[in-house]
């Protein structure tokens, strides 16, 4: 997402001098109600001028951040909300917010924005202590609109009960309307909070903050305790707006090259001048420390995706050290240095320790050091272990700790973790700005200088010089916080078969105490409420109050880039070079063929490889001292599974395997060496090595189902239709996660068998097609290119990569449905289905079905799948796949309802009663927020590198978008998606928990 490259005056020429105008603001002077407090530069970030702000009348603190350069501008407004319960007051209160305002008294004008707008990015954060309202757009008009639609969101929201009921809890009949039929809990963030502690890790983290910090707000559950949710009312709700969501209480940040002073004028004459100083919500305090360490037990269901490896092994321990004040800046930066010496990489500390010897599968999600709390704290779990090893951890984890301080940190690893930080911080992301506004405001939050937490060299610098006079200052800060610290939880977890059911009971006490105080006349009010409600959500709103852009708003072309092809060495290797102004950073892609690799290695040992292969050290280097090599000169090398559909060809795609990797300009050359040797001189032979990995990888990806399985589910519905698509759910889909699970639990000797294939295959990559591309600042691109030829492309046996397609097998008849049901022990399901349409990217009927997803998603599912339906989120999406799918997320109804939502999507389409010429300008408007999103100096061009789509393609699907009409859309429906007309080729996939709703079309497959 995001920006635009520099030296672009021409067209910001109008801002560039009003920023200079803004250079002329003095500390003290005043401008649209805010007197100015600090006005500042920070070279190293481009940010000049940095302006700090306060509103005279109300005391809101405002940051900006001026960057002359990039048009993605950034704006967001946060406010202290600390929880005094765990009925989920700051984040039902985050989803109501976002049901209309004064001004805009539209249910839901955030998803209808998204249809209006041009947005990077649009969304509200709840976190332990505070709430977040964030958003970006590259364009002006669009920018101005959202901000106005933000700041009436917050400070003058409706809050109705209605909208309280809908996202934060109500009974009503399962079936709505019929007094008949039971009355059951509903609401979004209630079923959202159930789905999220239904990863037994998530749960881990929540109980482990609290366990931790348990003397004020940490201690509740900030998200809401899915039992304790119930319990709140929508005056609760008011009360706490009106405290919290107050000026006096809010910080607001905004980045990028629009002017400030429009900003300000508006958040002034819309709403600020309305306000008068109240008292802010006062900051979390301080933990009072610990004399002791504290240990505490909780149960879980048994792991998600069945007896893993070893059953006795499903038990997770993790420990946790309070450490210092999030407000000390440089103490916290000194803090996260610590912890990547003690968690970052194969080489540090607790790596060597824990993970090593193999005494658990790998680190636990809670594994980090959290620098948002009022109190820092480090935290090391280790999942799939054995609950008679829970002591042997935690001695094993305090000498280790013991023994660093000791003996110390070896000084390459410092650089090498330094050097880390540098490349992170000049590395342009996507949405630069946004992520800027959003790593400052947890620790402005607990009133730490916004300022100082941008100046990451100075930080830098001064850290250098203190080892230099206090050699063992991190041995000392170790001792400090970790050693010496009584302040320790140690906080541990197993599974209960009968934990889902104690958890179900209690859901149906709650439910039945809320029935049975109900008489006849507060039954009626329940059936006229839901009934309401249903109304309510059936009636198609009135958007007209809220802006719009329209077709004429788009740039009429898409962002140029330049692009210089080449051919180098002996084997005339394809490089594609992209000068960019990329802030001294090179980022270099290569792709490689696997056509050479037989179907019995591509399909069980590469997606293991492409897991393992950067990690598992060469033949000159062990995996350590690779990793170091990694460090001190790369962000790292990437190596994944590139698969994708020939942009105008049917049945034609690309199998391929993805290098990435960028590094400070200077260290290209040895970039290219790290590159040589893994592909020359690969080695594996280190069979604990690779258990550790295997065992790794597979507790990661497990612990993913929850929060990526409408994405898994559709991946598994397109595997049962084409080639490309098998390809993709063996490299990533619920079939990797099972064979990982299967490597994990392999014998010595299989294991040998293993490493031997993997060799095997990677004696092939150095036979197979090979092409390469770098983004490199313009002045670099000569020197760039000599040392891509001199390091790495002259020294290689590959050939180049020129004939990439292959062909893409339709796997299923059509006519023929395939529906499985993967069943796991989730408390709520995903269900995704593909129709294979055939049309790739470029054909005329691509842009009117791609505009027909974006119609159902936003006029359709919306409704139906989350409003109604109680799921988390829904969509349909056609991609260049050539596959048109639906999904629905954390959905209630996945197995019941939502099949025939899905069904019955092709006839709401073929009804052009349901929407209007406005409603197809809409969904064109989105899809351009995808198709036009700002995109980082490293990545431009990468569509065409990766993808086969250049300038005058991309051109070409953004004409025909826009000129999609309702007739389109009707036709493609009737073509394409209608399955009384047409022998659709489909398949459906539902994860989720054992239902008695399907029928016996539906394939049931366990764990
Ligand atoms: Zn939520």
């Amino acid at each position: 997402m995001w920006r635009l490259p520099g030296r672009h005056l021409g067209r910001f020429g109008r801002q560039l001098r009003s920023q200079h105008a803004l250079a002329g603001l003095k500390e003290g002077s005043e401008v649209e109600g805010f007197e100015v407090t600090q006005v500042t530069r920070v070279p190293e970030l481009f940010l000049d001028p940095v302006v700090r702000l306060e509103h005279k009348g109300t005391g809101a603190q405002y940051l900006h951040l001026a960057r002359a350069d990039d048009n993605n501008n950034a704006f967001a407004v946060a406010f202290r909300t600390s929880p005094r319960d765990s009925t989920g007051l700051p984040h039902i209160l985050e989803h109501v917010t976002l049901c209309g305002s004064k001004r805009y008294p539209v249910r839901d004008p955030f998803f209808k924005m998204l249809n209006r707008s041009l947005a990077s990015f649009m969304n509200a954060m709840t976190g332990p202590d505070f709430t977040v309202y964030p958003f970006s757009s590259p364009n002006q008009k669009d920018f101005h609109q959202l901000l106005s639609i933000y700041l009436d969101a917050v400070f003058k929201p409706l809050l109705r009960d209605m909208d309280f009921s809908q996202e934060g809890w109500r009974l009503e009949h399962e079936v709505v309307g019929d007094p008949n039929s039971p009355l059951v809990l509903r609401g979004v963030v209630f079923n959202e909070m159930k789905g999220c502690f239904a990863d037994p890790q998530a749960r881990l983290q929540q109980d482990l903050l609290s366990h931790l910090l348990p003397s004020d707000t940490y201690a509740h559950v900030f998200g809401g305790e899915p039992l304790c949710i119930p319990a709140l009312t929508a005056q609760d709700l008011r009360n706490f707006h009106a405290q919290c969501y107050h000026p006096s209480n809010a910080r607001i940040v905004s980045y990028g090259n629009f002017p400030l002073g429009e900003t300000l004028q508006r958040l002034q004459e819309e709403q600020l001048a309305g306000f008068t100083k109240q008292t802010p919500v006062a900051s979390v305090p301080r933990e009072k420390r610990w004399t002791e360490p504290k240990r505490v037990h909780v149960t879980c269901t048994p792991d998600p995706l069945g007896a893993a490896t070893n059953p006795e092994k499903q038990s997770t321990l993790a420990m946790a050290y309070l450490c210092g004040d999030a407000t000390n800046v440089y103490e916290t930066f000194t803090l996260q240095v610590l912890s990547e010496l003690l968690l970052g990489g194969p080489t540090s500390v607790l790596h060597r320790a824990l993970i090593e010897p193999g005494i658990g599968d790998g680190f636990a999600p809670c594994t980090y050091f959290e620098a948002q709390t009022r109190d820092t704290f480090f935290s090391v779990g280790l999942q799939g272990v054995a609950e008679k090893q829970f002591d042997e951890i935690q001695d094993v984890t305090k000498n280790a700790l013991l023994s660093a301080r000791d003996k110390g940190f070896d000084s390459e690893h410092i650089k090498a973790i330094l050097h880390s930080m540098e490349i992170g911080a000049k590395t342009q992301s996507a949405n630069f700005g946004l992520n800027m506004a959003l790593g400052i405001l947890p620790s402005w939050n607990h009133g730490a200088d916004p300022v100082e937490c941008l100046n990451l060299s100075a930080n830098v610098a001064r850290l250098r010089k203190q080892l230099e006079n206090e050699p063992k200052f991190l041995q000392n800060l170790l001792d400090q916080y970790l050693c010496s610290n009584p302040h320790v939880l140690t906080i541990t977890m197993s599974p209960d078969e009968g934990h889902s059911e104690k958890l179900v009971q209690a859901e149906s006490k709650i439910l039945s105490d809320k029935v049975s105080v109900l008489d006849d006349s507060a039954k009626d009010r329940v059936l006229e409420l839901e009934i309401g409600l249903q109304k309510e959500q059936m009636k198609p709103s009135d958007t007209s109050c809220l802006p719009t852009l329209s077709m004429s708003d788009l740039n009429p072309e898409p962002q140029k880039y330049i692009c210089n092809k080449t051919k180098m060495g002996k084997k005339e290797i394809p490089v594609h070079i992209f000068p960019q102004p990329t802030n001294g950073v090179t980022h270099f892609r290569a792709l490689l063929d696997t056509s050479r690799i037989n179907p019995q290695l591509r399909d069980t040992y590469l997606p293991l490889f492409l897991a393992v292969a950067t990690r598992m050290g060469t033949k000159k280097n062990d995996y350590r001292q690779f990793d170091r090599k990694i460090q001190l000169c790369t962000s790292g090398l990437g190596m994944g599974s590139h698969i994708i559909e020939h942009p105008t060809l049917n049945g034609q795609f690309l199998d391929s395997i993805l290098l990435s990797s960028n590094c400070l300009d200077r260290n290209l050359g040895k970039m290219m060496d790290l590159w040589k040797e893994l592909l020359l001189e690969p080695s594996f032979t280190d069979r604990e090595r690779l258990e550790t990995l295997v065992r790794a990888t597979a507790a990661e990806v497990a612990n993913g189902v929850a929060y990526g399985g409408h994405r898994y589910a559709m991946l598994n519905a397109s595997s049962r239709l084409t080639t490309a698509g098998s390809n993709r759910e063996k490299d990533s889909g619920l079939t990797f996660i099972s064979q990982m699970k299967q490597f994990a639990s392999m014998e010595k000797e299989e294991m040998e068998n293993t490493l031997n294939k993997l060799q095997e295959l990677s004696s092939i990559l150095y036979e197979s097609g090979l092409r390469c591309s770098v983004n490199v600042s313009p002045g670099e691109t000569d020197s760039a290119l000599k040392q891509l030829e001199s390091d790495l492309i002259s020294s290689l046996p590959n050939p180049a990569f020129n004939n990439m397609y292959r062909k893409n097998e339709l796997i299923q008849d059509a006519g023929t449905k395939s529906s499985q049901h993967h069943v796991l022990p989730l408390p709520v399901g995903y269900l995704g289905r593909s129709i294979a349409t055939g049309v790739p990217y470029l054909h005329p009927d691509f842009a009117s079905l791609r505009v027909a997803g974006q119609l159902l998603s936003a006029q359709y599912l919306h409704s139906e799948v989350r409003e109604r339906g109680g799921a988390y989120g829904s969509g349909a999406v056609m991609n260049a796949s050539g596959n048109f799918s639906y999904y629905s997320y954390r959905d209630p109804e996945a197995s019941r309802n939502t099949p025939n939502v899905f069904n019955n999507s092709a006839s709401w389409l073929l009804n052009p009663d349901n929407y209007k010429a406005e409603h197809v300008d809409e969904a064109k408007l989105s899809i351009f927020q995808k198709v036009d999103a700002p995109t980082a100096p490293g990545d431009r061009g990468m569509s065409l590198f990766l993808s086969g789509v250049d300038l005058e393609m991309l051109q070409r699907h953004r004409q025909a978008v826009k000129s999609v009409r309702v007739e389109d859309v009707l036709r493609v429906a009737a073509k394409y998606l209608d399955q009384r007309e047409n022998p659709l080729t489909m398949a459906s996939s539902l994860i989720g928990p054992p239902s008695s709703d399907l029928d016996d079309s539906w394939e049931v497959l366990n764990g």
